[in-house]
């Protein structure tokens, strides 16, 4: 069977789609749950602090006889100061600080790479307790001491867009909440900055962009309570406006992320018809365009002063025409919206070429005169593999031993 597709001409869902939604998360979450990560657990039993929610934390200190109270100190050390070795967090008293020692560990992933750019960029590959490897990437803003740290969901991806080379590594695991969180921390044990900057101080590591390797909305949980834990102002205190989350469009986990977490959505869209689209993000297939864009409607962390980015790779003769960009015009008329051009960069066996510069500036021209900001993002370390879309790693997946 063919199945055929038009652009923009499938079937609106109806009302029944609140439901469909809950039951489509149920089976997402489900899904999920087969690659859940390993327990934050050392070989010698003691757990990582790193990652629990504040509850759990205050719940582990009851477990080992003491005030829940402890939490609220513990999370300062932790996230507002950085420190990874009990005996400095001195608020604590020394008998405590050993019996900490004895229970646990604040952990952060071994550095297995880590690379810094001919343009600053620095690249790391983080190696995770069962061996499973995963890359963040900081990318400082040139002009100001400030700059995003690009994070990883999960190792691999599920899914295959055809420019992208993490799409050709399959999904090995999700990521954990305490890896999510804890590929920041260890970015910025790199750049020395720690205690946490307080309120409009400058700050190096000052944006986190969810563009790693991974779909982050098919690793919810782990990175929404990664997220609440950043966010958290006794800790990192990164405001909601500094966090980008990126999706290729998992349609039913948008909604649930805009009203619990109310980051920052970037869509990844890439092309205007469904038969395009279809093509180069196979998850279109499921979750068409139409049912995509309503969901940014509906987005509700959107506003003027927080636009819906749409990131636009730009494909040599594929997608890059005067027609689709008007086309992406129509689409997002309305919306409170911005557009994100990203040439595309090769990586080693990629089938496309990036759209020329006559044709990368035409295209903006287009978007721009339609009053949207539409800049080119510029390739930020690309001698190092470490731009959009070239991560890519060797970990595999462990076949289960009988
Ligand atoms: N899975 C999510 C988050 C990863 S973000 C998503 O797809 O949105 C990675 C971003 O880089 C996405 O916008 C993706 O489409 C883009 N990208 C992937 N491969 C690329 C390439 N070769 N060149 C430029 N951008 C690429
Ligand atoms: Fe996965 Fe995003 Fe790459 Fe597509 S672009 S394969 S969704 S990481």
């Amino acid at each position: 069977m063919t199945v055929t597709s038009h652009p923009n001409t499938r079937p609106r869902i109806n009302d029944a789609s609140i439901n469909l939604n809950e039951a489509e998360r149920e089976r997402i979450r489900a899904k999920s749950a087969l690659f859940a990560p390993p327990d934050a657990v050392m070989k010698d039993g003691r757990r990582d602090l790193v990652g629990m929610s504040r509850e759990e934390l205050a719940s582990v200190m009851v477990e080992i006889g003491e005030k829940p109270f402890r939490a609220k100190q513990l999370w300062h050390w932790i996230y507002h100061q950085g420190a990874t070795d009990f005996s400095t967090m001195s608020t604590i008293a020394k008998p405590l600080q050993e019996k900490l020692k004895e229970h646990f560990v604040v952990a952060r992933p071994e550095t297995s790479l880590e690379q810094t750019s001919t343009d600053e960029t620095r690249k790391f590959l983080f190696r995770f307790r069962d061996g499973q490897e995963a890359e963040t990437v900081y990318i400082p803003d040139r002009r100001e001491d400030r700059g995003a740290v690009c994070i990883s969901s999960q190792v691999g991806c599920t899914l295959s867009c055809t420019f992208c080379h993490t799409g050709t590594q399959k999904l090995v695991r999700n990521l954990g909440a305490a890896e999510i969180v804890s590929q920041f921390m260890a970015a910025r044990d790199s750049y020395n900055e720690w205690p946490s900057p307080h309120g409009d101080t400058p700050r190096l590591l000052s944006t986190i962009v969810l563009m790693g390797m991974g779909e982050p909305l098919y690793n919810y949980d782990n990175v929404a309570k990664a997220m609440r834990i950043v966010m958290d102002g006794e800790g990192i205190a990164l405001s909601r406006r500094r966090i980008t989350l990126s999706t290729s469009g998992v349609v039913p986990m948008m909604d649930r992320c805009g009203e619990e977490l109310g980051v920052n959505l970037a869509i990844s869209l890439h092309a205007v018809t469904n038969e395009l689209r279809d093509q180069i993000v196979p998850l279109n297939r499921k979750y068409p365009i139409e049912e995509l864009m309503a969901a940014c409607q509906r987005y509700p962390a959107a506003t003027n002063s927080r636009r819906i980015t749409f990131e636009y790779i730009m494909l040599r003769g594929i997608n890059d025409s005067d027609a689709d960009a008007r086309e992406l015009v129509r689409l997002i008329r309305g919306l409170p919206a911005k557009v994100n051009l990203i040439p595309f960069n090769p990586w080693p066996g990629s089938d496309y070429l990036p759209s020329t510069r006559e044709r990368l500036a035409k295209f903006a021209k287009i978007v721009m005169d339609a009053g949207f900001s539409a800049p080119i993002r510029m390739p930020r370390g690309q001698d190092i593999l470490a731009a959009c879309g070239q991560l890519r790693t060797e970990s595999e997946r462990q076949r289960k031993s009988a």
